[in-house]
Parts: structure tokens; C-alpha cells; sequence
């Protein structure tokens, strides 16, 4: 396992961790929502905008072509990164986000028609819930939820259930913003295909988390975000199977995405270029690549037996305090802790820990209808990241101590 000092060495790749907040040693407990960078990406896309800057693709001359290659090797490194068997798997997008409405949109237009099923979870964050729904108002598709147990873990004998031959997808989180909770999502594929039945994977907490093979899944869309993996802002990805994305039609027209443009008739590119309508971030690309190769270096799966270590102890500690309670407590559990203790706002929680230094996230994390589900307004969110300590984890259970007295 990782060692203090190795996560003390790590620590010193990211500069923003030295930061004081409020005169205090900043304490970056919101991973879920963004990780912090390290020298390595941020000094690719300098170094790429100094050195490599110029439009890709079409360009005959030098520079165009470097960053050409530089994009392309990008996209082939992401998808060794996933397990994808084809880099043309993979279409570049500005995030998470981005994807499932690309997916929901182009896989809707092709595969949905009124009366056809789409099943979602209680669980998922709002960009795997709304996506879906503005595809169900405009082709009048009903919408099937996963119910889940009070732990926080989905109702697979519902799934198997509901699935008919009106259902057209399963879409849902690989692993919980708010609970933590890793999905089955092996089981769920292998429910989904006994009936032939594609899913989609939101993979935007699982990424920086834990290993992921999609072929070995057998996933037929999976997404996530750069920047919830150390990487930039603004870019992310849509892994699909080429099956469904040769069927899909375009999500958005423009240049790159075309093979031959009249106003009679427009023909389209092939994968992945179909779907990349406009001048990529292909500088986010690159340091995009970057950030898997930093997390490569580390090795995924020391990051995520020592993330469970984090998570186990802060989650000992945490109920030392009376009347926390944690939301989330399923078997499986990636670095999340949400909580609330007793009536106290949320909101008034965060306000007081950040004066101490601790950055959490309060609210209902973009998760509505899990925080009706646990008839609650919102919950503290602290989430963990490999270069956080327990030292940390201490220096947090102590400030919460102090917010909690100040407000009872
Ligand atoms: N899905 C999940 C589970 C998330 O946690 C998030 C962001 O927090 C998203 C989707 C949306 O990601 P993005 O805002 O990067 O598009």
C-alpha cells in the first residue's frame, strides 16, 4: 500500500495543496466535485501551447501536424487507459456531461420510438437523469427508476423485472456522487444483454477510483470527465461500442465531422470524427493523457486500497461524534462521506469548516431526487483523494467537532 511518505512526495506534484485558506493549511476534502492537478498536466498544455499550437487535422504543415499526432496519440492512450479495443471508440466531449446527452440524443433519435422504456436509478446525478427525459418528452418514452435499499445499493431483482422488449437502455452511475456506492455494474450488464438490451455506464466517480476494463465489462457506452481525474477542465469522453456508434447519427453538425458538404446532401465522416463537430480541445487532449499517465504511474489499484483506508478511518472517526448520520452505506463503497449531523444545516457545516481550512461540498450534489428518497435537503460531502492523509482526515474530524458545538 501507499505509504505516508509516499503520498507526502506525491502531495509535492500539486502546488495548490500548500495553499493557505483563511490563514489555515488548506484541507481539499471535495475531490468528488474536482481533483486538484498536477505539475504534469498543467506543464503539458503550457508546453503544447508553446511549443505545438496549431489546428489539427487538414493541416499540411508542421506544427499542425505535431498536434495532429499529439491528439490522436491521446485519444489511443485514453482508450488503452479504459481497455477499449478501438481508439475510433472513442469520441472526445467537453465532460460527462457532454456525453450522455450526446448519447441520449443520437442513440434516441436512431434506436427509440413513443412507448419505448428507458431504465434509469434513484441514484443518478441530474447529466444521467435530464438527458434522458428531454429524450423521453420528445419521442414520449416512458422512464423505468431502480429503486435503492436504504444503504444505498440498487434493487437488481427490480431491474430484472422491469427490463421488457419496450426497454431500449439502462443508463446509470458506476459509482454514487453522493453515497459512494460502487454499482454491480457487471451484474447489470450481464441482466441487460440476457436481453439484449445495451447499457450505459456514468463513470465520472468511478474513473479516479478504480480499475476499469470496458471490454472485460462489456459495457456498451461508458463516460466520464478529465477533470475528475486529475486532468483538464472542459473535456472528457464517450466510450461507445462501434456497433451502436456507426448506427448513431450525428449529435452536432460543423466542420471535422464531414466527408463531403453541398446544399443538396452532406455526407458524414467516420468514427469518431462523426460526432466531433468544430475545432477540438486538443491541447486538453494531451493533457488529458497526461493525467492518466501521472495516475498510471501510481498504479490505480494502490490509489484505491489506500482511498479505502482513508475512507474506512475517516468513517470510524466520523461517528464518534453523536448524531451523524452517514448517507451511504452500502458493501461496496468508493472515497465519498456524505453526512448530516442531527437538524444542523448542511449549509451552516461548510460554511464553518471552510474557515478552518476544509473544503466540502454541501447540497443535494446534483442528486434531487436521491435527497427525496432520504427525505433530506442536501448533505455534507467530504470526498477523498489519493494525495489526502490521515493527518488530514484528523485535522477535518477536529474542525467538524468545533462547527458542531458552535451550532447545537
Ligand atoms: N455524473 C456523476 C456521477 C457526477 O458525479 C458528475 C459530476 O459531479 C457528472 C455526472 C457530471 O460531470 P461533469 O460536470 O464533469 O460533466
Amino acid at each position: 500500500m501507499l505509504t505516508q511518505e509516499d503520498i507526502l512526495r506525491l502531495r509535492a506534484d500539486f502546488p495548490i495543496l500548500n495553499e493557505k485558506i483563511h490563514g489555515k493549511p488548506l484541507v481539499y476534502l471535495d475531490n468528488a466535485a474536482t481533483t486538484q492537478k498536477p505539475v504534469n498536466v498543467v506543464n503539458t498544455i503550457v508546453s503544447h501551447y508553446y511549443n505545438a499550437n496549431a489546428n489539427i487535422h487538414r493541416g499540411v504543415h508542421f506544427l499542425s501536424q505535431k498536434a495532429t499526432e499529439a491528439h490522436e496519440q491521446a485519444r489511443q492512450e485514453i482508450a488503452d487507459f479504459i481497455g477499449a479495443k478501438n481508439s475510433n471508440e472513442i469520441i472526445f466531449t467537453r465532460g460527462t456531461t457532454e456525453a450522455i446527452n450526446l448519447a441520449a440524443t443520437s442513440f434516441g433519435e436512431k434506436f427509440c420510438s413513443q412507448g419505448d422504456e428507458i431504465v434509469l436509478s434513484q441514484m443518478e446525478h441530474h447529466s444521467n437523469i435530464v438527458p434522458w427525459q428531454l429524450l423521453a418528452e420528445r419521442k414520449k418514452l416512458k422512464i423505468n427508476v431502480i429503486p435503492i435499499s436504504e444503504q444505498g445499493e440498487l434493487d437488481l431483482n427490480y431491474l430484472k423485472n422491469i427490463l421488457n422488449e419496450k426497454t431500449k437502455i439502462v443508463a446509470v452511475a458506476h459509482v454514487s456522487n453522493v453515497l459512494g456506492t460502487i454499482n454491480n455494474v457487471k451484474k447489470i450488464v450481464e441482466i441487460a444483454h440476457e436481453r439484449c438490451i445495451p447499457v450505459l455506464l456514468d463513470g465520472a466517480q468511478a474513473i479516479p477510483h478504480i480499475s476499469l476494463n470496458v471490454s472485460g465489462l462489456d459495457a456498451d457506452f461508458y463516460v466520464f470527465s478529465a477533470h475528475k481525474i486529475y486532468g483538464p477542465t472542459g473535456i472528457g469522453i464517450l466510450f461507445g461500442k462501434e456497433k451502436f456508434l456507426e448506427q448513431m447519427p450525428p449529435y452536432q453538425g460543423g466542420g471535422e465531422m464531414i466527408s463531403k458538404v453541398t446544399f443538396e446532401k452532406t455526407t458524414y465522416s467516420g468514427l469518431p470524427f462523426k460526432f466531433e463537430a468544430g475545432t477540438p480541445d486538443f491541447i486538453g487532449s494531451t493533457a488529458f493523457a497526461a493525467a492518466l499517465k501521472y495516475v498510471q504511474t501510481i498504479g490505480i489499484e494502490q490509489i484505491e486500497q489506500y482511498e479505502n483506508e482513508l475512507l474506512k478511518y475517516a468513517t470510524e472517526k466520523i461517528l464518534e461524534i453523536p448524531e451523524v448520520k452517514i448517507y451511504g452505506n452500502s458493501k461496496e463503497k468508493s472515497a465519498v462521506l456524505s453526512f448530516n449531523v442531527g437538524k444542523i444545516h448542511h449549509y451552516d457545516i461548510g460554511v464553518l469548516l471552510d474557515q478552518q481550512g476544509v473544503a466540502v461540498r454541501t447540497g443535494h450534489h446534483c442528486a434531487q431526487p436521491l435527497m427525496d428518497f432520504y427525505k433530506i435537503a442536501g448533505t455534507v460531502r467530504a470526498s477523498f483523494a489519493f494525495y489526502n492523509t490521515f493527518e488530514e482526515i484528523d485535522f477535518f474530524i477536529a474542525a467538524l467537532k468545533k462547527a458542531v458545538k458552535m451550532l447545537s
